[in-house]
């Protein structure tokens, strides 16, 4: 069975020729599915009911409700999703904001040493209807208010799944939200092989939402220990690309660095940071790394964070400490691998 969700108007009105239905009834298709959100397309109670049976035998809505969920003692909620062996999403409501942090992928192929989706590998990328099911299952669902591509999996590494999904929650017959609601969070895949693209720059055009570039060591020997696909995907390509680029309106840039004792944490990073970052309008959010299994790297202690921050402010480059939510369940930067409440 094709799944309807994750389609746009033109794919629809495809569709709706197929069953002998006006191109237009595409519009109540989308109305049903993105803004009523029907499960099924027998609730689609204006289309006639002959083509909704004809239908019926070829296609479904393709929602994939969650299977699992944890609360945190902060309210964070941690849901699993039954997609490969495992996919969360978590819902982060902070005052008058409930943000979803969604996965694209199932596991990573990017195999950041320090996270244990990385560690898990990559299963499979997650199609429009898999990623547009988190947003539309949680609990939270009707009252999400922004949505960050920080889960499992490298969003660039799936690009045209997400981008889809970004044209159906941007799109006034879609979800109409801003896209400045949605972040986009990625190592830097400056090139595909398979297409000889840029997932970076395609996304830089093809959308309007911010960025937020996952850094964490200055020095590429080192990055590289951190981050394998430094290699291939080095971070002085991802900020030659960035610095053709505009921030200085409404769509914003930050660089996330989450500070490992003795690893990237002294006054060499901080100054190397700085000299790169120089003259971009960004902003750098430093984050307490969170001990998994098995992993010699520790979490930098707070004073010597304190420190980097003055740092690199001194040296003009706006520099935050990000609260951390969820570590109790397993929800916090790093720490997702799909298998729910366990470990
Ligand atoms: Fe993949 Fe992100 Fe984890 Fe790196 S940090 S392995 S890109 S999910």
């Amino acid at each position: 069975m094709e799944a309807l969700l994750g389609k746009n108007i033109e794919d629809l009105k495809a569709v709706c020729v197929k069953y002998g239905l006006k191109p237009f009834a595409a519009n109540q298709m989308v109305d049903w599915l993105y803004r009523k959100r029907v499960r099924d397309i027998d609730g689609m109670t204006n289309l006639p009911k002959a083509a909704r049976e004809a239908m019926m035998r070829d296609y479904e809505v393709g929602r994939t409700a969650y299977s699992d969920v944890i609360s945190s003692s902060d309210g964070t909620r941690k849901y699993l999703f039954p997609f490969g062996p495992g996919v969360e999403a978590v819902m982060i409501p902070d005052k008058d904001r409930s943000t979803l942090c969604v996965s694209s992928q199932m596991g990573c192929r990017m195999g950041c040493r320090f996270c244990m989706t990385g560690r898990g590998g990559w299963h499979g990328n997650l199609d429009p209807a898999g990623i547009l099911s988190q947003f539309m299952e949680v609990d939270e669902a009707t009252v999400l208010t922004n949505a960050v591509f920080m889960g499992m999996g490298e969003p660039l590494d799936n690009w045209d799944s997400v981008r889809r999904v970004i044209d159906i929650l941007t799109a006034p017959w879609g979800f109409a939200w801003s896209p400045k609601r949605i972040t986009l969070s990625t190592i830097g895949v400056t090139s595909d092989v398979r297409t000889g693209e840029s997932p970076l720059r395609r996304f830089m055009e093809e959308c309007s939402c911010h960025l937020a570039v996952s850094l964490h060591n200055p020095f590429p020997e080192e990055r590289a220990e951190l981050m394998p696909m430094e290699k291939a995907f080095p971070l002085e390509k991802t900020l030659s690309v960035l610095k053709e680029y505009d921030f200085s309106g409404q769509r914003r840039v930050s660089f996330e660095y989450i500070m490992f004792a003795g690893i990237n944490d002294d006054k060499r990073h901080a100054d190397a940071l700085a000299r790169m970052l120089r003259g971009m309008e960004c902003r750098v959010n430093l984050i307490r790394f969170h001990r998994i299994p098995d992993s010699p790297l520790m979490p930098s202690p707070l004073p010597v964070i304190e420190q980097f921050k003055t740092r690199l402010n001194n040296a003009g480059v706006l520099t935050t400490l990000r609260a951390s939510r969820g570590e109790d369940i397993l929800a916090a930067c790093g720490m997702l691998s799909g298998k729910g409440k366990k470990i």
